[in-house]
């Protein structure tokens, strides 16, 4: 394997909805998720959210509304025989167009939410072709900018979720030191197919922040589990997984088979945690607590049970 590569990486910015870091160019109608003023394809500073763009594009229907009850208002005006029926249509429009401005007023952010829906349902393809611009662009600086290159890909990996893009990044961050303090991710990353890459990403978040590890890392390990035991290290990627799991009883729950497999490999103090937890039920987990209790003798007094014990669990 290369020499890994020391690199610093933006916190990952959380948006309540995926598609906040999504802009529009007002110019060209480019989509993007790398940008927030300048736009990628026509380079001027005309990108705006989605909900903005729907915005503006409200106030400039409505704005055609008004001027037509004012064009009433002064035709009524017009054709008024004398200065009491004047007053009176002009009294008429302007209570009229006041009624119409404050009636868009309040419909503005139910109309601007459709809109957003009708725009993303629109623009489907528009909004692809952007992200896929933007994996362009990242691509374009990985080998010279390898960290950016993860981070936009991070940010397109929001949006537009498959294998590839998942696969590339997981790739690039296995050519990372990666360490404690990083913001790393793991459930966006996590892919329908097999990547040794994602699979070595995996087993070093598990040693690095093991509450990464949750259900969907599990289950990925435990659908590759044979493939994973196949590569260089691979026990030690699924001992560092059932080590992280065995911190929440839920998991212990779930899946007991798969950490009594690697019982023998569970750093001390996770096989400490494991018998912690276990010793909580003492009427659950049976085979698995034989097998923490001897990965515990053979661990810490350097003998494994006597033969009459193994002969119980067969
Ligand atoms: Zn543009």
């Amino acid at each position: 394997m290369s020499k890994k590569i020391a690199v610093t990486f933006k916190p990952y910015e959380r948006t309540q909805y995926a598609y906040d870091k999504l802009r529009v160019c007002r110019k060209c109608g480019n989509y993007t998720v790398l940008a927030d003023r300048v736009c990628p394809a026509c380079g001027r500073g005309s990108l705006q959210t989605v909900p903005d763009a729907a915005r503006r594009n409200f106030r400039r229907a409505r704005q055609g509304e008004l001027l037509f009850a004012l064009l009433l208002t002064l035709l009524a005006m017009l054709f008024a025989d004398n200065t009491e029926w004047i007053a009176i249509s002009a009294a008429a429009g302007v209570l009229l167009t006041a009624g119409l401005w404050l009636a868009q007023r309040r419909s503005l952010e139910p109309w601007t939410r459709i809109h957003t829906d009708r725009m993303f349902a629109r623009d489907n393809n528009r909004i692809r072709g952007g992200l896929i611009e933007d994996i362009r662009a990242a691509e374009a600086r990985l080998q010279a900018e390898p960290a950016r290159a993860y981070e936009m890909l991070r940010e397109v990996n929001t949006l537009l979720r498959n294998d590839p893009i998942r696969s590339l990044q997981a790739e690039l961050l296995q050519t990372f030191v990666l360490r404690r303090d990083m913001d790393l991710l793991l459930d966006p990353l996590i892919m329908d197919g097999f990547s040794p890459h994602l699979a070595g990403y995996i087993g070093e978040v598990a040693r690095l922040n093991r509450d990464l590890i949750r259900e969907s890392a599990i289950q990925y390990c435990l659908r590759y589990e044979p493939q994973i035991r196949n590569m260089h290290r691979g026990e030690d990627i699924l001992a560092a997984v059932a080590g992280a799991a065995v911190r929440m009883k839920r998991y212990i729950e779930l899946h007991p088979d798969f950490i009594r497999r690697y019982a023998h490999k569970l750093p001390k103090d996770r096989l400490i945690r494991l018998r912690e937890v276990l010793s909580q039920y003492p009427d659950s987990f049976g085979p698995l607590r034989l097998e923490a209790d001897e990965a515990y003798r053979v661990r810490f007094y350097g003998q494994a049970a006597p033969q009459t014990g193994r002969a119980e669990r067969s």
